[in-house]
């Protein structure tokens, strides 16, 4: 399964009746919830599927649309009984408010798309397809965004595509904090410069959201614009880390990571949750677009990647500051996160020539070895 997300264009019309959806689809969810809570009350029972099916019957909605909100209020009820039998802290869903009504979902039918979009009720909505779906359609989504743009996201099957034959080498891979990531071969793969000058524009339309009086016309006006430069800043996020992923997965056949399951992950990062985010988000991306690339993803153990010497595997103690490995035992000097990144790679191919180099030689050539950046782009 794969997803495309495209820009969709409301006619003003169509969009008063989108949010009008949106806004039953809020009411039955708070109502569907009450009814639960009140027989639970009575009869430490929650509502029958067949008993919602009967509560949403007869809505402007779509019944599939109508349908998914049961479904969705059973599965999240059915989570909060797993906790439960578990012996976990649970509580009911929350009501909500219509902000945080986002979506309306289509799981089978009521929509097809050719060169515009036609949803029922809607009718043809306008849409932009930047990119040519294949395969076949699955499921529908119409997303309102909090900067009050609309977007459709389709879940679409694929044919199976025969792997490519990839020849690149071996890598090992340390994501990191001042380089989004460090090759063990040297190449560097640097964070997006330019995300300063937005972050600065977020700083400043921040600003001016807490100068408004709140809930007022001006307020209102200066929360979509925040949203609206949040919106920018994950989009060239995302944009740059599929790129990368790119990049990578055309020059190497196999590439070695830490597996950031592990807590060790989390004291590196400084517990920063956009470098924590940024990391899951490519690795996910590398794990995904590898098949298809022809290369494959091995996760380590990130146990002392940091500290351990690539040529003798002495550990050597050192603080986040300190970006040269210096190895008195053999006297290796490196930088910390190529060393990193090849004890990463040791990890993964454990036992192959390629990753046990240690000798004057490669201490010599491993001395000369700055970190080269990697053109993404
Ligand atoms: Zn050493």
């Amino acid at each position: 399964m794969r997803a495309y997300k495209f820009r969709l264009y409301p006619s003003k019309k169509q969009e008063e009746m989108l949010k009008h959806h949106l806004w039953i689809k809020k009411e039955l969810w708070n109502t569907l919830l009450e009814k639960t809570k009140e027989k639970y009350e009575k009869e430490q029972k929650f509502l029958t599927i067949s008993e919602m099916a009967e509560l949403v019957k007869g809505t402007e909605l779509y019944s599939q649309v109508a349908q998914s909100v049961f479904r969705d209020l059973d599965k999240s009820l059915k989570a909060k009984m797993r906790a439960k039998s578990k012996g976990q802290k649970w509580g009911f869903p929350r009501f909500k408010p219509f902000d945080r009504m986002k979506s309306i979902h289509y799981p089978q039918s009521g929509f097809s798309l050719a060169r515009k979009l036609s949803v029922s009720p809607f009718g043809e909505i306008a849409i932009v397809q930047h990119r040519e779906v294949k395969g076949k359609v699955k499921t529908l989504t119409i997303k309102r965004e909090a900067s009050g743009k609309w977007h459709t996201i389709f879940t679409v099957e694929e044919e199976p595509k025969t792997p490519k034959v990839n020849n690149g080498a071996a890598v090992g891979l340390d994501l990191g904090l001042n380089r989004l990531a460090t090759l063990s071969d040297g190449k560097v793969i640097q964070n997006p410069h330019h995300f300063s000058r937005l972050e600065q524009k977020l700083a400043e339309v921040q600003r001016r959201l807490s100068r408004k009086h709140k809930r007022s016309h001006n307020w209102l006006k200066a929360r979509t614009r925040v949203a609206l430069v949040h919106e920018i800043i994950a989009n060239a996020r995302k944009d740059y880390l599929h790129k990368a992923a790119n990049v990578l997965l055309s020059n190497y056949s196999k590439i070695a990571m830490e597996d950031l399951r592990i807590g060790e992950m989390i004291q590196k990062g400084h517990g920063k949750g956009i470098h924590d985010a940024s990391w899951r988000m490519f690795t996910n991306m590398l794990c995904y677009k590898a098949a298809s690339a022809g290369s494959e993803i091995v996760f380590v153990d990130p146990k002392d990647t940091s500290k351990e010497c690539s040529c003798c595997h002495a550990l050597i103690q050192k603080g986040l500051w300190e970006r040269t490995h210096h190895c008195p035992s053999c006297g290796l000097v490196m930088d910390r996160d190529i060393n990193a990144a090849i004890n990463i790679l040791t990890r993964a191919t454990a036992g192959m020539a390629e990753s046990n180099a240690c000798g004057d030689e490669a201490r010599l050539s491993s001395l000369k070895q700055e970190a080269a950046p990697f053109r993404v782009r």
